[in-house]
């Protein structure tokens, strides 16, 4: 049986990155994706600082909208705007962003297997196998590593003693006909999104995103959210059927065994905060594919020989996951009438200026601005 040097399994983000990274490096890489084409099933905004864009080279004809401001409401209607001279993120094509990363891998040299869903991974003394249910058949594929990013739910981390992430919230999106409404809006409303908080984001051509992600049920926080939106003629129209998936708030135990790494959403590598996941997942494939390129090297794929993986990830976000799960469980224990109180009380303490600051803003860097947001809001 042909030994392989890298299979992933996954063709998300992080699993494209890591898959494009080795390949460039010379290394014969394999990505298997259940699904049958890039983009099925995918459940995300779509929204990226201009950091991530420039820093991992994404085309800049992925970019939908550009987006500098940002409308913040409490349940009482009250908001607060942030808006910054310059875009600091944009709303991209998200299904194309899969393309368009699996495009940069295969240019590179890495093959793509569609419609083959891993179901077990078994490290052995020489090599990893890989079982695939195929749409017809089962097969067996062999590495010398493999590669975990499956974005989350999958069961494979567990199988493999790694562990799971028990804290979560559930999202869902659906795409809708806008009027009129040309910035980004954030709702905050214990009622509706229990835990949580829902949006709606202008993409283009009359067309938005509305989304949500909650502690309680996704799809009637999705169909009561979007009767108000409606009532409220932000929105004309659902344009098609809503998606739903789930969002890690903490990472995973464990994310490095005996010839296998877990990266990207399957290792909880996400912003707690607002539950994006693509830049930290980009970063963290980065960091993978560095060790694995070392690992090659040392022809040394044991635990031990991959733990730099594990520490590296965490000295870089542990920071960030950890004041990002406190800061949104302490918004998730506020009631409707603490969270309104919270917005009048940022509003004269002149919050969405100290937002807006660029010293202490980053689109995906949190924790420095919510230590001094709690700083200038005590005693709340
Ligand atoms: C409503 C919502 C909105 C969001 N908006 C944003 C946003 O605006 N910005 C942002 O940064 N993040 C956002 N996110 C989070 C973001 O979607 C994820 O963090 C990101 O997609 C994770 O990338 P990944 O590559 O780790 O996993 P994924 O993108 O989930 O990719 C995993 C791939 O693995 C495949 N797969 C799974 N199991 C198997 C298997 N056993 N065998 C083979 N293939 C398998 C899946 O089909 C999938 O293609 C949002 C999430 C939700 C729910």
């Amino acid at each position: 049986m042909m030994l392989h040097d890298i299979i992933i399994v996954g063709a998300g983000p992080a699993g494209s990155r890591i898959a494009q990274r080795l390949s460039q490096l010379g290394y014969g890489v394999v990505v298997v994706e259940k699904n049958l084409s890039f983009g099925d099933d995918i459940c995300c905004t779509g929204i990226l600082s201009q950091e991530c864009l420039s820093a991992f080279g994404l085309d800049n004809g992925l970019v939908l909208r550009q987006a500098s401001s940002a409308k913040f409401l409490a349940p009482s209607g009250e908001y607060f705007r942030l808006c910054r001279q310059s875009p600091v993120a944009a709303i991209v094509d998200r299904a194309r962003l899969n393309v368009h990363l699996a495009e940069m891998a295969e240019a590179s040299g890495a093959r793509y297997l569609f419609g083959a869903k891993a179901s077990d991974i078994l490290p052995q003394a020489d090599a990893v196998e890989v079982r695939i249910n195929g749409q017809s058949d089962e097969t067996v594929l062999r590495a010398k590593a493999a590669v975990i990013s499956t974005g989350f739910g999958s069961t494979l981390p567990a199988r493999l003693g790694l562990g799971e992430i028990k804290q979560f919230v559930l999202g869902a999106q659906v795409q809708v006909a806008i009027n009129g409404i040309d910035e980004v809006e954030v709702y905050f409303d214990q009622k509706l999104t229990p835990g949580g908080f829902a949006w709606l984001v202008p993409t283009t051509d009359g067309r938005g995103l509305v989304g949500l992600l909650t502690r309680g049920q996704a799809d009637s926080s999705l169909e009561n959210l979007l009767t108000s939106l409606s009532a409220q003629g932000k929105i004309a129209s659902n344009q098609a059927a809503p998606s739903y998936d789930v969002v890690p708030l903490k990472p995973l135990p464990r994310t490095c065994a005996d010839r296998v790494l877990v990266v990207g959403e399957a290792a909880g590598q996400v912003k707690p905060t607002t539950g994006g996941g693509i830049y930290y997942g980009l970063l963290c494939a980065d960091i993978a594919a560095g060790v694995l390129q070392q690992a090659f090297k040392a022809d040394d794929f044991s635990v031990k020989g991959l733990a730099a993986y594990e520490d590296r990830w965490r000295a870089r976000l542990n920071r960030e996951l950890v004041i990002g799960y406190w800061a949104r469980t302490l918004l998730a224990n506020l009631s409707n009438r603490r969270i309104d109180r919270l917005f009048r009380l940022a509003g004269k303490k002149g919050l969405a200026e100290l937002i807006a600051d660029g010293n202490s803003f980053s689109f995906d860097w949190h924790g420095r601005l919510l230590l001094k947001m709690v700083g200038s809001l005590l005693p709340f």
